[in-house]
């Protein structure tokens, strides 16, 4: 089947939704908006803590909220796409409210602001503690009211459509390479479809939109969506990628081999709370660290626990709140005392396995202030783009305001844009002549677990050239052995995600190799000093 919208947008999380509501109010063409699952699982219904935006200019400045964004960065944000999204922030969270989406206020009407590490001000807009459940139902809820906009749940893009499906060679170095759409994996059984028949959307402006990468990891809060498609798909077409190098990881999720994607997160403000890590046989070990113990900062945590995990050969340390008040505890933490409960431990008496877990992908496509990608008629928004605004490491609360921003300026673009691209009717559908069912799950669901394992343990919060490289090789055949693979069988989600799982897992290690300095996120042994201590 061959379908034709004037904007195609790849994931319906807080970038693709926002793009998608904000187009659709101009009535200027025919809107699609896909997503591999149901409509609710994202990333964005997983954020807990909120959004940051300058709300109240008479206590806070955009200077401030610009200036923590590029320490947090470690130097190396974009400065001008830091200035735009923290100017635009209030702007696109009062258009937030008008689509419903609620957040806490205080008796006097005003938000309810929280602060949160490395900001220097209370800016941070929530809806109690799941500021991102609420985004997306507002949003979800905008969207199915919104009549120009066809939602099509469950259906998988393969790849995006370029000169490449004409037969033109297209190279990194090729200069004009243009989107023309994407191929898409309709979803089996609807109206008849078999299994896995690949339809052609013709688009004039394609957005990807398709979340963060934390699935390659062994242990992630993203949910296990997160498989880094968009980035992988855009590489693949020849298109810009970034600073892949720079992977957020959180210290403490908990442990718990049957709940990896996500796992469950166990808040920083336990620590604050006077939770204390240690080793399973009760030693504490922050002491090695940092002076400021089990307070330190996020990075600085991360890595001890995983430095203490590989020395011991532990897969998780413990956060150890059995001295604190039972009562105080539960009443503070009601949800992880309940969650811990529900698989037999008791946090007023027992400690809490914790390990770290992938989180944010700073990373991504590479875009300018508009949206735009390298490939023409491409935009990208969201965990999956690289606007330059984290730099090394993202600021909390920065990550669902930069893709309202950016869902801003791209619609803004494309919708001026829209008329001087035209279908590209020559496109090809997709050949699947001579594949076959693949009837050995096992030859992926195996692949899978390797990939996650490969970057866990080569790839992960400390790294070295030895283990980059041995990352690098295992990687390059799995590469070989799926690119073989796929091409005897039937597009599938799973080999088409385990191919993306693969691609994205070989940016992080290469950006991670080429990086000779510790900065931002990217911590390795090899060349312990940040580039600014070595002079350069
Ligand atoms: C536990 C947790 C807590 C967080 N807390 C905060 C916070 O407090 N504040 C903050 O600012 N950020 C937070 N973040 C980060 C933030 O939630 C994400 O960066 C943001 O929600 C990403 O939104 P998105 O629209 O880019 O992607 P997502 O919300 O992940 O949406 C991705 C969409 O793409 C679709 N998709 C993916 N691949 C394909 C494909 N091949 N074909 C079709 N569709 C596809 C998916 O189905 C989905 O609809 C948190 C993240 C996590 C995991």
């Amino acid at each position: 089947m061959v379908y034709k919208y004037d904007f195609l947008i790849i994931g319906a999380g807080v970038a693709g939704m926002s793009y998608a509501l904000k187009v659709a109010r101009a009535h200027k063409g025919k809107i699609c908006l896909i997503c591999k699952t149901s409509l609710d699982e994202a990333n964005t219904s997983f954020a807990q803590g909120g959004v940051a935006s300058v709300t109240n200019l008479k206590l806070d400045t955009f200077d401030k909220h610009i200036a923590d964004t590029i320490i947090a960065g470690d130097f190396i944000s974009d400065r001008q796409a830091v200035e735009q999204v923290v100017r635009m922030a209030p702007s696109q969270i009062e258009e937030l409210v008008q689509w419903g989406v609620n957040f806490d206020r205080k008796e006097n009407g005003q938000f309810d602001l929280h602060r949160e590490g490395g900001h220097s001000e209370f800016r941070i807009l929530h809806h109690a503690d799941d500021t991102g459940a609420e985004i997306q139902r507002g949003l979800m809820e905008a969207v199915r009211n919104c009549p120009d906009i066809d939602v099509k749940e469950n259906h998988f893009a393969v790849e995006i459509i370029t000169q490449h499906h004409l037969g033109v060679r297209v190279t990194r170095r090729s200069p004009n390479i243009k989107c023309y759409g994407a191929y898409v994996l309709a979803p089996k059984g609807v109206k008849g479809v078999k299994e896995g028949r690949v339809d052609t959307y013709l688009a004039k402006c394609t957005v990807m939109c398709t979340g963060g990468c934390g699935a390659v990891y062994m242990t992630t809060s993203n949910p296990v969506i997160a498989t880094g498609d968009g980035v992988a798909m855009v590489h693949r077409a020849k298109g810009t990628i970034a600073d892949m190098e720079f992977v957020q990881f959180h210290p403490t999720v908990l442990h718990n081999p049957n709940e990896t994607h996500p796992a469950y997160l166990i808040t920083e403000a336990m620590r604050g709370y006077g939770g204390v890590l240690k080793l399973p046989n009760g030693e504490t070990f922050m002491e090695k660290y940092d002076e400021r113990l089990s307070l330190a900062p996020r990075d600085i945590v991360a890595r001890a626990i995983d430095k203490e995990m590989k020395i011991h050969g532990l897969d998780h340390v413990c956060l150890d709140v059995t001295h604190k008040d039972p009562a105080e505890t539960k009443k503070h933490f009601p949800n992880i005392y309940q969650k811990c409960l529900s698989i037999g431990i008791d946090i007023t008496t027992d400690y809490i396995p914790v390990r770290p877990a992938a989180h944010y992908m700073c990373g991504g496509i590479k875009v300018d202030l508009n949206g735009q990608t390298s490939i023409k008629g491409l935009y990208a928004l969201g965990e999956c783009s690289c606007t330059g605004l984290h730099g090394g490491n993202r600021l909390a609360s920065n990550s669902l305001i930069e893709a309202v921003v950016y869902a801003e300026t791209a619609a803004r673009h494309s919708l001026e844009h829209v008329d001087l691209y035209d279908f590209n009717e020559q496109v090809p559908e997709w050949n699947d002549e001579g594949t076959m069912t693949n009837e050995e799950k096992v030859l992926i669901t195996q692949s899978v677990k390797e990939v996650n394992q490969i970057m866990s343990n080569y790839v992960g919060i400390v790294r070295s050239d030895l283990r980059l490289h041995r990352a690098w090789d295992r990687l390059d055949m799995l590469y070989e052995e799926t690119e073989r693979l796929f091409k005897r069988v039937k597009a599938s989600r799973d080999i088409c995600e385990l191919r993306n799982m693969i691609n994205v897992g070989y940016l992080i290690t290469r950006w991670a190799l080429e990086r000779k300095e510790c900065r931002g996120l990217h911590y390795t042994t090899d060349y312990p000093h940040h580039a600014y201590d070595q002079g350069k």
